[in-house]
This record gives C-alpha cells, sequence and structure tokens, in this order.
C-alpha cells in the first residue's frame, strides 16, 4: 500500500467553515482550498476519515467551474475527488461540503464532558490532530511537509467561547441564536498543528509578552489555578525568543485546559491544550512534583512553537527531533526560571528510564524510517523524549552552550515556514561549530543501545573500556562485539588526594588514559551529562563509595543508578549491590533517594512475602538516618526540593518500610488535614495519602473516593484516584478496578490508574485477571495511547507463572501496540523473573539478618 499522497496537486491555503453541534456531537463544514496542480488530473487525492463529502467543486483562476464527485477509502483513510475532464496545470480552488463526528476518542474533532459545581454535565468540543487526525475534521493534505495558511471560521452558539490558532479577526450574527467567529490567517504550517475549541469557557486577561498577548484557559471556576502557568508561559515565551534570536511566530499564544484530554499537552500553534494537571494548579497546595510537571509541561509546548511549528520534520521519522528538542530545551528554560530546582540533576531520572529501555535486545534506534504514519505512534515512547533529550544534552555539553545555541539559530533561519531533516540540524551544527556532528551522532541517533564503560585502574593511569549494555547480555555475546561509539568522556580521577579531570572522545574499543600518579578512583562520567553507563572494577567501586559523599548529586546519582543496572544485568550481585546502598544513609539529595527507592521498589516486588518483612526493617534502616534528620514539619530555610524529599522519604518509610510510627504519625497528620487542608505542607501530604491507603480500610476508602469525586484541583483528584488503587484489601482492589470501566474514571486517566494497580504487590494478580478479562472493553473506550502505556503494568508481574501467562495471553489475542512496544515490555519481564530466578534465594538469607 502506498501511504504517501500524489505531489502532483499541493495545497497553499485552507479558508474552512466549520459548524459544530455539541448535543448531536456531530459537525458540518464547508472548504476551498487553494491549491497548485502540476500535472493534468482527473482525480484528486486527500486525506479524509470518518467524513461524508456531500459536495465537491473545482474553480479555475478564469473562474470556470468543474462539478466533481467524491469516493472514501475509508482504509487508507482517503478521499478521491474526481472530475469528469482534468484540471489543467495552474492554481485551482476546491470547494469540498462534508460532515463528521465529534468523536469520543479524544483525538480528531472530540467531545469532552464535566460537570459544574451544581452536578450539571457540560459538553466542549476539542481538537487533536498529532500525527494523522486533522483528516476527521477537514478533508486535508494530513502530511507535515504540505504547509498551507488557515482561515478558519467557527460557527457556534452565543453563549460559547470559540478558539483557534490565531486571533479572532471578526464576530458576526450568524442566525438561529449563532456567531460566526472568524479567525486571522495562520502562518504556513502543517495541518496536525491546526486547532479548534469551542465551550464554556473563561480566559485569564492577557499577559503581554513583547507584543504577544498570553492567556490561560479552563472551565468555569478554575481560573483561581492559572498563575503559575500564566507565570512560566511569560517567561519561557521570553526566553525562547532569546535562545532562539527568532521572534514568536504566531499573534498570540492561549494555554487551554481541556478536561479529556489523551496525551500531556499538544503543540498547536497559538492554541495550546493541555490535560488539566499539567496546566493548572494551586501554588499553594501543590507539592514540588506537581509544579515541576506544569513548569516542564508549558515550556515544552512552547519551545515547540519555533522547533516544530516554524521548522517541521519533513516526514514522521523526523518526529524524535522535534520532541527530543522540545525536551532538552524545556530543562534549559524551567533551568533558567528555577535555579533552585537542580532541574537538570532531576533530569537524571528520566535518562535512566531511557536506558531502561534502551538496554534491552528488542530497543530501537531513536530515528528510523517510518512508512506508514501509523508507524510513528509508537515513537512517542521514552526513547524519542528522553534518550533524544539526553544525547542532545551530551551534544550541547560537548560542543558547549554558546556554539549549540548558534547551530539551532542557523537551523530556524535556513528552514523557517518550511520543513527540514535531522541531517539539516547536524550541518547547522556543523557549520557553527566546525565539527563532524553526524560522524558523533549516528551512532547515538541511528542505532539502538548505549554503551558500558568500564573503569579500571591500570598503574598510573586507568583503562576505560565499551560495550553495549545489555541486560540480557549473555543472550547476546555480552555486546562484545558491537561497533564502538563516539563516546563523549568527561573523566574525574582521585588522584594522591586531589582531583584531575580529562575530557576525551573514547571512539575505539578501549584506551589508557594517564594519570599524574595511581589514582584512589576515577568517575568516567564527570558531570553526568554521557549517555552510558559506567562499570567499575569491584576494587574501584568499594574506594569510589567510600568517598562518595564528596562528589556531586548527578554523580552520586550515576554511581547508584549504574550499580543497580549492571546489578540487575547480572553483572554485579543483588547483596553487594544493597551492600552499597548502606553508604548512602545520610544522601542529602532528593534525585539519588529516587534511585535508591526506586531500586527498592523493584526488589520489592521481586522477593517473596515471608523476605518481606526482613526487607521492611532493611528498608527501615537504609532510610531511618534521613526521616530522622528530615521530620516531619517543614523548615522555614527548607527548599521545595528538601521539602519533597521529606515526603519521599515518609512515604518509603510508611509503606516499604512498614513502619507502624511514621503510619501512625500520617494518621495524626490526615486529621490535623481534615480540619484544615493548610495545615500540611503539600509535599508531604501525597505520601500521608498513599500511607493511609496501604494501611487503611473501607472507612479510609469511601473518603478518599468521596475527595476524588470532589476535588478543588486536578492535582488533588489524582492524588485521590490514585490511592484508590493503593489500598490492600482485596474487596477495595476489585471496587477500584470496576470503576477503571465503569466511566466514573475519565478515559485519560483509567488506564495509568490500571498501570499502577499491575504493578502493585497487593493489587497485581486481580488487575492481571482484570485487564485480561476486560481488554476488549478497555481498547475501545480508552485513548490509544494511553492504553498502551496501561500494558506497562505488566512487566511487575515477576514470577515465572505469570511470565509465562502473560506471553500466553499477547500471543493468543494477537495484541498489537505498535512498534516494538510490545517486545520490550514483555523483555523487561523476562529480565525481573531471571532477576528473581538468580537472586531471590540470596536476598532472603541476606533480609534475614539484620541489616548493616
Ligand atoms: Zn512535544
Amino acid at each position: 500500500m502506498d501511504y504517501r499522497l500524489p505531489t502532483s496537486v499541493v495545497p497553499s491555503r485552507y479558508e474552512i467553515r466549520l459548524v459544530p453541534d455539541l448535543d448531536a456531537a456531530t459537525f458540518s463544514g464547508e472548504e476551498t482550498v487553494t491549491v497548485t496542480v502540476t500535472e493534468p488530473v482527473t482525480d484528486v487525492w486527500l486525506n479524509a476519515a470518518e467524513l461524508t463529502i456531500h459536495a465537491v467543486a473545482a474553480r479555475d483562476a478564469a473562474g470556470t467551474v468543474v462539478q466533481g464527485s467524491a469516493a472514501l477509502e475509508e482504509a487508507q483513510e482517503r478521499a478521491r475527488l474526481s472530475f469528469p475532464s482534468p484540471l489543467t496545470p495552474g492554481e485551482w480552488r476546491l470547494t469540498i461540503g462534508f460532515r463528521g463526528i465529534l468523536n469520543d476518542k479524544l483525538h480528531g474533532f472530540y467531545r469532552s464532558t464535566y460537570k459544574d459545581g451544581a452536578g450539571a454535565a457540560h459538553t466542549i468540543a476539542a481538537t487533536q490532530f498529532e500525527a494523522t487526525d486533522a483528516r476527521r475534521a477537514f478533508p486535508c493534505w494530513d502530511e507535515p511537509a504540505f504547509k498551507a495558511v488557515y482561515a478558519v471560521t467557527l460557527v457556534v452558539p452565543e453563549r460559547l467561547a470559540a478558539v483557534s490558532n490565531t486571533a479572532i479577526a471578526s464576530e458576526e450574527p450568524a442566525g438561529d441564536g449563532k456567531k460566526a467567529v472568524r479567525f486571522a490567517d495562520t502562518i504556513k504550517m502543517s495541518t496536525y498543528l491546526v486547532a479548534f475549541v469551542v465551550g464554556e469557557l473563561e480566559a485569564t486577561p492577557p499577559v503581554m509578552v513583547g507584543a504577544t498577548p498570553l492567556r490561560v484557559w479552563a472551565v468555569p471556576g478554575k481560573l483561581g489555578l492559572t498563575q503559575f502557568a500564566l507565570d512560566c508561559g511569560a517567561f519561557s515565551l521570553e526566553f525562547f525568543e532569546k535562545y532562539y534570536g527568532v521572534p514568536y511566530p504566531g499573534d498570540k499564544v492561549d494555554l487551554l485546559a481541556i478536561p479529556d484530554f489523551a496525551a500531556g499537552a499538544m503543540e498547536n500553534l497559538g492554541a495550546i491544550t493541555f490535560r488539566e494537571t499539567a496546566l493548572l494548579v494551586d501554588q499553594a497546595t501543590a507539592s514540588h512534583t506537581e509544579l515541576e510537571r506544569v513548569a516542564d509541561v508549558v515550556a515544552h509546548e512552547l519551545a515547540h512553537m519555533w522547533f516544530g511549528d516554524l521548522v517541521t520534520m519533513a516526514w514522521w521519522n523526523g518526529i524524535w527531533l522535534n520532541e527530543a528538542f522540545a525536551t532538552f530545551l524545556e530543562m534549559v528554560a524551567v533551568d533558567a526560571w528555577k535555579k533552585e530546582w537542580q532541574r537538570w540533576v532531576t533530569f537524571g531520572v528520566s535518562r535512566a528510564a531511557a536506558m531502561g529501555v534502551d538496554g534491552l535486545l528488542s530497543s530501537r534506534p531513536i530515528e528510523f524510517p517510518v512508512r506508514e504514519p501509523k508507524e510513528c505512534e509508537a515513537m512517542f515512547d521514552l526513547l524519542t523524549y528522553e534518550k533524544g533529550a539526553s544525547v542532545l544534552r551530551m551534544l550541547e555539553q560537548y560542543l558547549g552552550t554558546e556554539v549549540f545555541r548558534e547551530g539551532v539559530r542557523r537551523y530556524l533561519r535556513d528552514h523557517q515556514y518550511g520543513n527540514a531533516e535531522t541531517t539539516d540540524l547536524w550541518k547547522a551544527l556543523g557549520a557553527a561549530s566546525g565539527q563532524p556532528i553526524p560522524e558523533v551522532m549516528d551512532g547515538w541517533i541511528f542505532r539502538a543501545g548505549y554503551p558500558l564503560v568500564t573503569v579500571e585502574a591500570d598503574g598510573t593511569g586507568v583503562k576505560l573500556s565499551q560495550r553495549r549494555f545489555l541486560y540480557l547480555g549473555a543472550d547476546a555475546g555480552d555486546g562484545a562485539e558491537s561497533e564502538p561509539w563516539r563516546i563523549p568522556i568527561a573523566l574525574r580521577a582521585s588522584v594522591k588526594g586531589g582531583w584531575v579531570d580529562k575530557r576525551l572522545l573514547l571512539d575505539g574499543p578501549e584506551t589508557r588514559v594517564a594519570l599524574p600518579a595511581a589514582p584512589d578512583w576515577a568517575i568516567a562520567n564527570a558531570g553526568g551529562h554521557g549517555f552510558y553507563r559506567v562499570g567499575y572494577a569491584p576494587a574501584m567501586l568499594k574506594k569510589l563509595a567510600r568517598s562518595v559523599a564528596k562528589v556531586p548529586p548527578i554523580e552520586r546519582f550515576n554511581v547508584v543508578s549504574d550499580a543497580f543496572a549492571v546489578t540487575q544485568a547480572g553483572h554485579l550481585a543483588a547483596v553487594d549491590y544493597l551492600d552499597l546502598t548502606g553508604r548512602f544513609r545520610e544522601e542529602t539529595d532528593r534525585n539519588v533517594w529516587t534511585v535508591l527507592t526506586g531500586s527498592f521498589a523493584f526488589v520489592n516486588r521481586v522477593i517473596a512475602e515471608g523476605t518481606r518483612p526482613g526487607f521492611a526493617t532493611f528498608v527501615r534502616h537504609r532510610v531511618g538516618l534521613a526521616a530522622a534528620r528530615l521530620g516531619w514539619e517543614a523548615e522555614p530555610g527548607d527548599s521545595e526540593l528538601v521539602r519533597q524529599l521529606r515526603g519521599d522519604i515518609i512515604r518509603v518509610l510508611g509503606t516499604l518500610g512498614n513502619d507502624e510510627e511514621t503510619q501512625a504519625q500520617a494518621r495524626a497528620f490526615y486529621a490535623r488535614y481534615v480540619e484544615d487542608s493548610a495545615a500540611v505542607d503539600p509535599n508531604i501530604l501525597p505520601a500521608v495519602i498513599a500511607i493511609l491507603a496501604f494501611v487503611g480500610g473501607e472507612a479510609e476508602y469511601a473518603d478518599f473516593l468521596q475527595r476524588f469525586r470532589t476535588a478543588r484541583t486536578p492535582q488533588e483528584e489524582q492524588r485521590f484516584l490514585f490511592a484508590l488503587g493503593a489500598f490492600r484489601e482485596p474487596a477495595l482492589v476489585t471496587q477500584t478496578l470496576t470503576r477503571t470501566l465503569s466511566g466514573e474514571v475519565r478515559s485519560q486517566d483509567a488506564p495509568f490508574l490500571l498501570r499502577s494497580m499491575l504493578s502493585g504487590v497487593y493489587s497485581r494478580g486481580p488487575a492481571w485477571d482484570f485487564v485480561k478479562e476486560h481488554w476488549q472493553e478497555m481498547a475501545k473506550q480508552y485513548p490509544g495511547s494511553a492504553y498502551r502505556r496501561m500494558w506497562e503494568g505488566v512487566t511487575a508481574l515477576i514470577s515465572p507463572e505469570w511470565e509465562r501467562d502473560v506471553n500466553e495471553f499477547f500471543t493468543s489475542r494477537g495484541i498489537v501496540l505498535g512498534g516494538k512496544t510490545l517486545d520490550q515490555y514483555l523483555e523487561q519481564l523476562k529480565v525481573a523473573v531471571r532477576f528473581q530466578g538468580r537472586e531471590a534465594g540470596a536476598l532472603a538469607a541476606y533480609l534475614a539478618r539484620t541489616p548493616r
């Protein structure tokens, strides 16, 4: 099948008039598309899906009109417009009348519903077009390289707001209590960036950022939750204008919170749509993590206004660069906005998550050929966003931030209003830096995986060697025969009590680095920007662990993260890893604790029930000092990160550590919160709720359910919703599972709730049985992208019996998740089950002893 449209007819301008009927869940539309015909054609091919086309006409420059007809090819999501005589080369105006549906699948032109304070239901119509769903709203050339100008008119009831990509040019009565809202012409851009939103929405007054008005939109009653996004949006918009050296390409920016939204947010030029949790937040009652999420997403989408919207990938194989770059710049902007958040240290968590997938045999290159547009849907994953951003960060640090930015500016100037390929960015960066960029980058972009760099003392120096890191390395000859990567290495060695720093490009299998004297230890990823793991020879790891408190947080983070990864891969015994964590009892950095407690959670999923009390004792020993130091009450001088760490530690102690005193204290704090919601630090409240779910019964469940239903902020709603999935009592687990299909939990959230229940030690069994029974309903009800992620939960079904059952299930049902997603989940499960088989005995013996 040929998926690409012919280029004999090319659109340059769409005049679109749409009349949505929110109650009937339908819309009618008419469009006039200005096209250039380059060779005589009697058939014009364009994309359309779930549309009926009832009128077709073509008019040439002289005004001659030819009536045509349309035939739809549903499988290919195309329409063929046929004319009795050929359209001759030149400019034509195609007029098409059509009708469509406002679907409930959160793609194309769709319906979102919400209840107001009085319980009355309201409907919004919104769009989500990326990658290939603009064709569900209007017939179009739905490929990113067919850039055109859009002149949109929405005909809607008087009382509703209508928003599109540009400012309103005029508003006129349209009869029947309706108004016709005409929007200004857009810049030349791709179809997937067009947006319409219609409903009872309210906007903040505009904040002027230079010449650009910036507003936040929400359903009525939520404007009190917009200030943080406005502040972050205003900062980011100005920041990016300076960074890119190009003015904002639109005429206004609207940030819109949509109650039902499948992704996190969507970078429609000038009309950026968000799920509510990613935009609306109450600064006074949100945790650091919740605020960071909003800042990240707002900055990310605004970064796209240039990188993605002004310059766009020529085809979907380039989507990785689009997303990787926005993720990278989101970090740069948020880091500039809130230095104290140490965003690049926290990014270590994301980098490690990408390495978790990229260390699999079933990983994929960041960029690969995409033929069918659907193939790119599986590209919206950790490898695209997090690995992509990581390798860009590595390149930026290697070239220098100024040189890198100059290359980016050059790329934007050369390709604005047009399309580009990945190689165009390398060319621009090469021109700015005078370095051979493709040679360095190709191994990171066009090959799956990443290297494990091994460090060994070697007389008065160190020996560095590289091979591919694989969790199942033994299955693949341990990656030894893989071609070497070109690795920008930042080496730091402790020599005679002082530090020696060296930079080099490791482009062969191994090299020796000379030092002034024999090193005590050496860190092979100083600064932590490299996308590789480091394996230390046992003797060196011991020495390094003793001095680890002296190195910066991101390097401590990597020491733990790398050690745990090589443990999962079978190169380090699990008990040796657990011994190593004993060196971190006085750790003060939140991210280092994130990787430590993440590894504890993994171990908890692997061990047998009988080992669990010993493991809880172990966890209490590891986090006890930090818990005692941090206490429960915020100190006036505490940074946001310290406050968040306090919450994280309390949560671990009260759940994994099963600490009774902490659980009692959590009850007391919750009572305080019920009395006065401002009396408890928002950074520990999520921990308190999680602990109460862990120890609670029906009374707590009923309370949380009520609070979920009446939540005042999106964050509060999420906390209580996910807490409903964290109870241990079987009857309560069942209740929550049932709610994922009852319509009570939004389809944008239900798959993620199920994922978390599949991962919970006490809920995973029933959750697995439940999804096996209801997966078809889920596939129908949930948005595709979220449904795909739900299945990630099966990676926590760690036992040989479950593993067999999971494999049998997917094989016999023929479930396809796109790309290599399913293979990756199954391999992650295999890694965990092997770990269990290899380590369970030793872990049981180790955890039966008093922790040291
Ligand atoms: Zn993005």
